[in-house]
């Protein structure tokens, strides 16, 4: 079969291998990929960023946002069955340590990840520990199965802390899962959901994806606006995507007074915090790292197999396999948002 791969450290380094179809081992199940997204991580491990990338052994097949039909399944595992339809969440969770003892499996202590730690979805077959598996309805399109795991961060950090209902939701980054938060939020009743990028293209599509308003925070003064559209109240909740330290800072001086400000895009660099400013004005400063297993995924998919959400517009593309390469470029020159690629089958 073939693999997108990252075969070699530095940036770049993506190409087709060749391999033997993998079996799956007990415990594991093997899954005919039927569409796989490429995500920010695969473009972290594009630039062979410090975090993440850098443990990866060479050549390591990419992917973790897949939807696939099990073709295989290794010996003891039960509730899953050959033909079924699944997404992966993407934490292969230990299911001993504290927080997996705890129902915080989303931040076990020994998390690996297709595509980093094994090989990942970026191929015709994946092999892959049953207990990460979840099932969707057969009707549900491969495209928007792939799309899951991405979403359920996005419906994570509406859900934490005060929630989004009846609130007034910023979401500063429109990148695929900014944008997936923009429609969750409004799915999940917000009363305004107002959002923030420096690309045009992006706010349109947020603007289409159910935000009242959009602004470029680089051209304006991104508080002063949220003031001017909140009858200077402020947002009540901030969800900053951006990762940018600029982008933290407009977001935090947007809330009123008392919000919540949920943090999912992760700043490259260490950044100094007024814990007086914190204090005086009193936010939430909430986490979001992954899914909650599995109440995020029962939350996003009632969203999406009720048709409450449509990630279609999220999918800018839709390459082969053999093209994949071509996915990240796309994304390089700020033409994708979200490809999925499609083994040939
Ligand atoms: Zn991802
Ligand atoms: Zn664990």
């Amino acid at each position: 079969m073939f693999g997108l791969s990252k075969i070699e450290s530095g940036v770049g380094g993506i190409a087709l291998t060749e391999h033997a179809v993998p079996d799956a081992g007990p415990g594991e199940i093997r899954l005919k990929v039927a569409a796989a997204g490429i995500c920010g991580t695969d473009m972290q491990i594009y630039h062979w960023a410090p975090r993440m990338a850098r443990r990866m052994a060479l050549p390591r097949i990419l992917g973790h946002e897949v939807s696939g039909v099990i073709d295989q399944l290794g010996d003891g595992v039960e509730d899953l069955a050959i033909g079924d339809h699944v997404s992966l969440e993407s934490h292969i969770f230990c299911g001993t340590c504290d927080p997996c003892r705890r129902d915080r499996a989303h931040l076990c202590e020994a998390t690996q990840y297709p595509g980093i730690d094994i090989d990942g979805a970026f191929a015709d077959y994946v092999v892959v520990p049953a207990r990460i598996a979840w099932r969707n309805p057969a009707e549900l399109p491969h495209e928007i199965a792939a799309m899951l795991e991405p979403f359920g961060i996005a419906v994570h950090a509406c859900l934490e802390g005060s929630g989004v209902a009846d609130l007034r939701v910023l979401i500063n980054g429109c990148g695929p899962i900014g944008l997936m938060a923009v429609a969750a939020a409004r799915a999940l009743g917000a009363r305004q959901v107002i959002a923030a990028d420096p690309n045009a293209l992006r706010r349109n599509q947020a603007e289409q994806m159910g935000a009242d308003y959009s602004f470029n925070p680089v051209a304006v003064d991104l508080a002063a606006a949220v003031g001017d559209v909140t009858g200077q109240v402020g947002v009540d909740v901030a969800i900053e995507f951006s990762g940018q330290e600029a982008g933290f800072r407009a977001a935090m001086a947007s809330l009123t007074k008392g919000g919540d400000f949920r943090l999912v895009g992760a700043p490259a660099h260490p950044m100094e915090l007024d814990l007086t400013q914190w204090l005086l004005r009193c936010p939430t400063i909430i986490n979001i790292h992954g899914r909650r297993i599995w109440r995020t995924w029962e939350q996003s998919t009632e969203l999406v197999y009720n048709n409450k959400v449509d990630l279609v517009p999220v999918m800018s593309h839709q390459l082969p396999l053999a093209e994949g390469a071509r996915g990240f470029e796309l994304i390089l020159q700020g033409e994708a948002l979200k490809p999925i690629l499609v083994p040939n089958g």
